[in-house]
């Protein structure tokens, strides 16, 4: 079987997006109206959250509730050489961060900046809630938007002859971590997402509604 599909971007499958329901846990679906394909990810988009089980609805993407990110950008306060620092991504911010100089070692707090994080985390890009579809393999996780996206990439790792022509820098197979491309990984791979797919599709058809 060899693997020829289209190099889509990760956006391309982003239109519909299974989260866990904030509320309840249970499925729910983020459906976005993409003005166009911006890569990595659009802005201008209009999505909404809605969750079948318990009725839990959000449509304004102002409230975040994904990871972030700080940042500190200034002078220090000793001697004024620049200071950048950059946190590790978090749900919990927190006001400050003590850094020290690296031209004169002094030390003090200074005030973060925190910034939405959306790379390399099992959440949707819109809201932030974590993806329904997220599975661990060893000390990694794997994720996934919705069931055309686990298909996709089942596809690709099942693949005897993997076509590596034609990706651009923005495919979601381009941007696959080495764990999921290395072929000795391939079984346990299949495996899981087969069992994925199974806990979704019993997952939606025995609650609903
Ligand atoms: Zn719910
Ligand atoms: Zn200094």
């Amino acid at each position: 079987m060899r693997f020829n599909k289209p190099a889509y971007p990760t956006v391309y499958f982003s239109e519909e997006i299974w989260v866990k329901c904030p509320k309840c846990s249970k499925p729910a679906l983020v459906k976005t109206e993409l003005p166009k394909y911006i890569i990595p990810f659009p802005r201008g988009h209009k999505s909404v959250c809605n969750c079948n089980h318990c009725g839990f609805q959000e449509t304004d993407d102002n409230n975040w509730s994904g990871y972030l990110q700080g940042f500190v950008n200034q002078a220090c306060g000793n001697c004024g050489s620049g200071i950048s620092h950059t946190t590790k991504a978090t749900k919990e911010p927190y006001e400050k961060s003590e850094i020290t100089c690296s031209v004169c070692n002094d030390t003090r707090d200074y005030e973060l900046q925190w910034y939405r994080y959306q790379n390399e985390k099992p959440t949707d890009p819109y809201f932030g809630f974590d993806l329904w579809l997220q599975t661990n393999i060893k000390d990694n996780v794997l994720w996934l938007f919705n069931i055309n996206h686990l298909d996709y990439l089942n596809e690709y790792v099942g693949a005897k002859l993997r076509e590596d022509d034609g990706r651009h820098k923005y495919s979601m197979i381009t941007n696959l971590p080495q764990w999921v491309k290395s072929r000795k990984n391939r079984d346990v791979l299949v495996k899981k997402l087969k069992k994925l797919k199974c806990e979704f599709q019993n997952k939606t058809v025995d609650d609903k509604v």
